[in-house]
């Protein structure tokens, strides 16, 4: 189904400031990128809450019958302490404190983030590079980008001209920036750099003799600059020139401006049509921050294992909290806000369910056709999930109003309603039903709950032969029977 020519999304573009008709490059086809995480640590709540937010524009994109390319990389290496190019390489400061090796913090950490994500329902990315994959790509951009001028080399390592890019080029065009200003603001280098300017940023380090991640180059043994990992797969998979490119908003600069003056001086162009970015995640009106305290991870939100929430709050009702907010508002993660999601997402789910047990009647008085126009135009207005969430919140009063036999449709406006609902609720917004699960979990209890009866009346007739393998064979499937003085429980495994 090609939904896509019958809408028409418009994306807020941070290159231009502005809200802009989205068309494609090529008709049908989307070509996204985003920039994954540093597999050093447990995902970070705010970097899921990014994620999240691309996940339902992916699958968006994908319900309109969009053909989506979407890759999401994998940094595994280059991605230093500091911005400024200094410091050492996060994860092999995580391989050193903790005495592994840098690829088992990468294989430890990247186990995590999939796992969260599995949790929270996310759709895995069409492909998802990673940086040490790709050292061959990251070699030959540099070798373009020096041969186009815009890189010198100093004592094995190779730096990208900024000053020099900035003659013919704007500096600074994402971030609205201006290299002046920046020179203002930056220190002078103190010395002990190889920089021409302080403003310049490696494409390629030299690896001191300490330094595990290492590989040949036409400079010498080294490791690439973080921000060239992005240039090297977004342009291989996606081309020289693609249509998305997301990110949270901490990555304007110095990441994807970067991006840019790379593209630029390896290839001639600009890489991308559309950046997006996804706003902040705060806790409790504050900056997330793991030296203030101020802050929670995803498994620590989810056991309700934590100081600052009275509960264990479910995936979807995360992802329905999520997108009660637009991607690009500063989103407040408090108690209040999560209760308040719960309710609404149970509200929503009970409409939902409720519906199936709905007849249809001779007239209709709820233009549906109509309200579903509304759902795809919120959706179309960047990505407006808490107006569309606002129209699905009508349909539930519909619904509750059609039970009191206060309002009706007929049976094929009802159809159009349910279809419309799941397609938003559960492939646009990525919610589950909560209810529908539980309603496998009871189904599930009520047939443990028959064979302990079963168990019992063999027990009865004296056949424990038959007693045991019932009991024997539920426990190799992971559930246990235990037998006590007010009859028999069982557990899950
Ligand atoms: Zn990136």
């Amino acid at each position: 189904m090609q939904l896509y020519k019958d809408q028409q999304i418009h994306v807020f573009n941070s290159l231009s400031g502005q809200k802009e008709r989205f068309q494609p490059i090529v008709e049908g086809h989307v070509g996204m990128y985003v920039c994954g995480p540093t597999v050093y640590s447990n995902v970070h709540l705010g970097n899921v809450r990014t994620f999240m937010s691309f996940d339902m524009i992916f699958r968006y994109l994908k319900h309109l019958g969009f053909k989506v390319r979407y890759v999401r990389n994998i940094t595994d290496a280059g991605h230093l302490e500091n911005d400024a190019d200094e410091g050492e390489d996060k994860i092999t400061k995580k391989a050193r404190l903790e005495k592994i090796e840098p690829m088992e913090v990468v294989q430890r950490y990247t186990v995590d983030f999939h796992n969260v994500l599995d949790i929270f329902n996310f759709l895995p990315p069409s492909i998802e590079p990673t940086a040490t994959g790709h050292i061959i790509e990251q070699i030959e951009l540099v070798k373009s980008i020096m041969d186009n001028g815009f890189a010198y080399e100093v004592n094995g390592s190779v730096y990208f001209d900024v000053h020099k890019f900035n003659e013919t080029e704007h500096y600074g065009k994402l971030s609205k920036r201006n290299l002046e200003d920046l020179v203002h603001n930056t220190r002078a280098l103190d010395g002990q750099s190889d920089k021409k300017n302080p403003q310049d940023f490696a494409l390629w380090k030299r690896a001191e003799a300490q330094h595990i991640m290492r590989w040949p180059s036409p400079w010498g043994d080294g490791f690439p600059g973080w921000h060239l990992e992005c240039t090297a797969m977004s342009t291989k998979y996606l081309g020289d020139k693609f249509d998305i490119h997301g990110g949270g908003m901490d990555l304007k600069f110095p990441h994807h401006e970067c991006e840019i003056a790379q593209n630029e001086a390896a290839k001639g162009c600009s890489p991308v049509n559309y950046w997006m970015h996804a706003n902040m995640l705060q806790l409790n009106g504050q900056r997330m921050s793991k030296t203030t305290g101020n802050t929670v991870n995803p498994h620590e939100l989810l056991s309700g294992d934590n100081k600052f929430f009275s509960k264990a709050y479910s995936p979807s009702v995360i992802r329905f909290f999520n997108a009660q907010s637009s991607y690009r508002s500063v989103l407040d993660l408090t108690d209040n806000g999560l209760q308040a999601s719960e309710k609404g997402f149970h509200r929503l789910m009970d409409a939902i369910n409720l519906l199936e047990e709905l007849k249809g009647d001779s007239s209709s008085t709820f233009n549906v056709q109509e309200w579903k126009q509304k759902c795809y135009d919120a959706m179309n207005d960047d990505f407006n999930t808490p107006i569309l969430i606002a129209h699905l919140f009508e349909a539930a009063k519909l619904i509750n109003q059609i039970k009191d036999n206060k309002a009706s449709l007929t049976s094929e406006d009802l159809g159009l309603l349910k279809q419309t609902l799941h397609d938003f609720s559960f492939d646009v917004l990525g919610l589950m039903n909560i209810t529908e699960m539980n309603t496998g979990a009871d189904k599930l209890s009520g047939a443990i709950e028959l064979l302990i009866e079963l168990r019992q009346q063999a027990r009865l007739n004296k056949d424990f032969a038959m007693s045991d393998k019932i009991r024997d064979e539920l426990a190799a499937v992971g559930i246990q029977l235990k037998d006590g003085k007010d009859g028999t429980t069982f557990t899950i495994n």
